[in-house]
């Protein structure tokens, strides 16, 4: 079957081209058949459940498809009970909690090893404590026996040393093992560790790498007063519609970019999910958070932006936002974001907007 162009199947199809392109993966002629039923199978998927042809979409698609993943099929299956179907927000969701289920799960084995290897050096640091004892028991006995027979004691001596040495060199050799596994193991865990706080396309925190910054900057009081802000890239599906979900990719990236490069190091931007953003603004005011990131917001929308790929122009590109102030909670900081991020969109886009600028455009 050929798509017909602009369907879902035909930008699947050709996001898929674009990943083979990519990876220089040709698949081998008996497998291509199987292939196309697959991606016939994920593209009626995506149209019945009206899901972008985006990467997490595919993945998502394809697993479920494939319905080995039970901790997946539990939680898809509990959404599609309640709604009936998926929305690209629903998948979002489920396949960040599974990948943050992975995660917990690949750093709970990671302590586990590490703990293993710490019970390891504590066995070989006790065997060594057992073999001086028995050391020094021998060289009590043989004290006693020097005097009644010079000769065995002798004998005994130089035997006990013999094996003490023979047990001091393969204990050492078990401990420099395992000091070493331990070692990578430690780099390993602490690997994993950034990881799970990092977004994989933009290299910014994701939401828990952001959250654990929050909770930092909360325990420290000098960091007050203490703002969040939510943006959302507007109109951002049409970038994807027209240029493919690639080049919406490297937007994302590039936006990212921008936003920690105008708002510099002493702010925390992070990437909330999507096409949206949150920022942590230490020792600054709900004003001066807006004033910051209403700066940046104008100095992204001025630039044109091209694809470098197509060479066809994506335009300006804006985001809208909500600013609030956090006291002793994100919770209610981020809720208010979104109240007002959403205020934002209804009034036009394009626009940073605080519980004042928000009062003050209700009263006009
Ligand atoms: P609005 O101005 O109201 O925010 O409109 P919008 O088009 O930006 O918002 P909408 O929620 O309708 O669409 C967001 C789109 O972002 C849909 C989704 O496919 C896309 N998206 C989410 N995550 C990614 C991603 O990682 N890569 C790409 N390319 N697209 C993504
Ligand atoms: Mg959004
Ligand atoms: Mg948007």
């Amino acid at each position: 079957m050929t798509p017909s162009p602009g369907t879902t199947l035909d930008r699947l199809a050709s996001w898929f081209r674009g990943r083979e392109d990519d990876d220089s993966i040709a698949p081998a002629p008996d497998r291509q058949a199987s292939h196309r039923i697959r991606y016939e199978q994920i593209g009626a998927f995506l149209d019945r459940h009206g899901l972008e042809p985006s990467t997490v979409n595919f993945d998502f698609a394809g697993r479920f498809l494939d319905g080995a993943d039970s901790r997946l099929m539990q939680v898809a299956r509990a959404v599609l009970d309640k709604r009936g179907s998926f929305t690209d927000h629903d998948v979002e969701r489920i396949m960040e909690r599974r990948a943050a289920e992975d995660t917990a799960g690949k750093l709970e084995a990671l302590s586990r090893e590490l703990e293993g290897k710490v019970a390891e050096c504590l066995a070989a640091v006790g065997d060594a404590t057992d073999s001086t004892s028995a050391y020094s028991t021998a060289l009590d006995a043989a004290a006693t026996q020097m005097a009644s027979d010079p000769g065995e004691a002798y004998r005994r001596l130089l035997e006990v040393t013999l094996e003490v040495a023979e047990t001091t060199r393969k204990i050492g050799g078990r401990l420099e093992r395992t000091c070493k596994d331990t070692r990578k193991l430690r780099a390993d865990l602490e690997r994993a560790k950034r990881a799970a706080e990092e977004d994989e396309l933009t290299g910014l925190p994701n939401r828990r790498g952001f959250m654990a910054r929050v909770e930092s900057a909360l325990a420290r009081p000098e960091t007050r007063p203490l703002t969040l802000a939510l943006c959302d890239i507007d109109d951002f599906k049409t970038i994807n519609d027209r240029h493919g979900h690639h080049t919406g990719d490297r937007v994302l990236r590039f936006v990212a970019q921008q936003l920690q490069a105008a708002l510099g190091r002493h702010v925390v931007v992070g990437r909330h999910g999507g096409e949206e953003f949150v920022c942590l603004f230490e020792t600054s005011t709900v004003e001066e958070a807006a004033d910051l990131l209403d700066m940046c917001r104008q100095r992204l929308r001025d630039r044109a932006l091209r694809d470098q790929t197509s060479g066809l122009s994506i335009g300006r590109i804006s985001f809208s936002a909500g600013v609030a102030a956090i006291t002793s909670d994100a919770a209610p900081a981020l809720r208010l974001a979104d109240e007002l991020l959403y205020a934002a969109k209804h009034a036009g886009k394009d626009r940073v907007v605080t519980v004042t600028t928000a009062e003050t455009s209700a009263a006009a």
